[in-house]
C-alpha cells in the first residue's frame, strides 16, 4: 500500500533519515520504534505527506507523493492523523470537535463511531469534562470520521497511563483487522509487541 524507496531527509545540513526502504501492506498494524531523536517523527511525517523528504520516493497505492495535485483532498480522502497531544478545541463539544474533520457527519454517525470506541455517552461533553484517556479516544474518533484508509499516530499514548495505552493499541488492532492500515510511532517497546510488524529507527537508519 505504501512503498518507500531510498528516502533521506536533512534538516538544513543535519541528517534525520538515511536511505530508508520499506513497504507497508494494506490493513497492517505497523509500529516504528526508536529512542528520542532517532527519526520516528520525521519518518511518520514523510509517510503521512506532512513533510517533503530531501530525497527518495513515497508511493501510496498508485500515487507518487511527488505527483499529488491537491494535498488537502488527498489527505481528506485517505489519511487520519493522531498526535500525542490530542488538539481538541476546549470550547467545542466532543461532537463539534469531530465535526471539525467532517462538517457533514451527522450526530447519528458520530454517535455510532463513539459507540465503537465505548464513549458514546460523552457526545455532548466538553474536553475539560472528560479524562485524558477519554480525550485521546475522541481524537481517535476524529481521525476515523472520514473512514481513512490509513491512520498515522505519533506517540498517541505519550500522555496516557499503561492501562489506557494498552486500550488504544487494542483499539488500533481492531481497526486494522477491519481493514484500516495503522502506522504508529512509539518509544514503548512493550506496546510495539501488540503490532503486526515493528521497524526500529536508530540515528536515522532502519535497523
Ligand atoms: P523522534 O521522533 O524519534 O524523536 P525526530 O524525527 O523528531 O525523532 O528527530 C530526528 C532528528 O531530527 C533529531 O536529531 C532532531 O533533533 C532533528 N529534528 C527533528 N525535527 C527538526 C526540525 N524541525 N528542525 C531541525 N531538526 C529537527
Ligand atoms: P483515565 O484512566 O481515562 O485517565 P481518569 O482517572 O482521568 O481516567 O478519570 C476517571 C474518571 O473521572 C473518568 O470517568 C472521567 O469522566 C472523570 N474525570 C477525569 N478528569 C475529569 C475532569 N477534569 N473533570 C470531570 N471529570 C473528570
Amino acid at each position: 500500500m505504501i512503498k518507500v524507496t531510498n528516502l533521506s531527509h536533512y534538516y538544513n545540513k543535519d541528517l534525520a533519515l538515511k536511505d530508508i526502504n520499506l513497504e507497508i501492506k494494506k490493513a497492517q498494524f505497523v509500529s516504528i520504534i526508536g529512542e528520542s531523536g532517532s527519526g520516528k517523527s520525521t519518518l511518520l511525517s514523510v509517510l503521512s505527506t506532512l513533510l517533503k523528504p530531501s530525497s527518495g520516493e513515497v508511493v501510496y497505492e498508485d500515487t507518487n507523493y511527488k505527483n499529488i495535485k491537491n494535498i488537502d483532498n488527498f489527505r481528506r480522502e485517505n489519511i487520519g492523523f493522531i498526535f500525542q497531544f490530542h488538539y481538541l478545541i476546549n470550547y467545542l463539544s466532543v461532537k463539534e470537535n469531530i465535526n471539525l474533520a467532517n462538517e457533514k457527519a451527522s450526530k447519528e454517525e458520530i454517535f455510532e463511531l463513539l459507540r465503537l470506541l465505548g464513549i458514546e455517552n460523552l457526545i455532548d461533553k466538553y474536553p475539560n469534562e472528560i479524562s485524558g484517556g477519554q480525550r485521546q479516544r475522541v481524537a481517535i474518533a476524529r481521525a476515523m470520521i472520514n473512514n481513512p484508509k490509513v491512520i498515522f499516530a505519533d506517540e498517541p499514548t505519550g500522555n496516557l497511563d499503561s492501562k489506557n495505552s494498552l486500550n488504544v493499541f487494542e483499539l488500533f488492532s481492531t481497526l486494522a483487522k477491519k481493514g484500516t492500515t495503522i502506522i504508529v510511532a512509539t518509544h514503548d517497546k512493550n506496546l510495539a509487541l501488540k503490532t503486526d510488524i515493528t521497524y526500529e529507527v536508530k540515528d536515522g537508519k532502519l535497523i
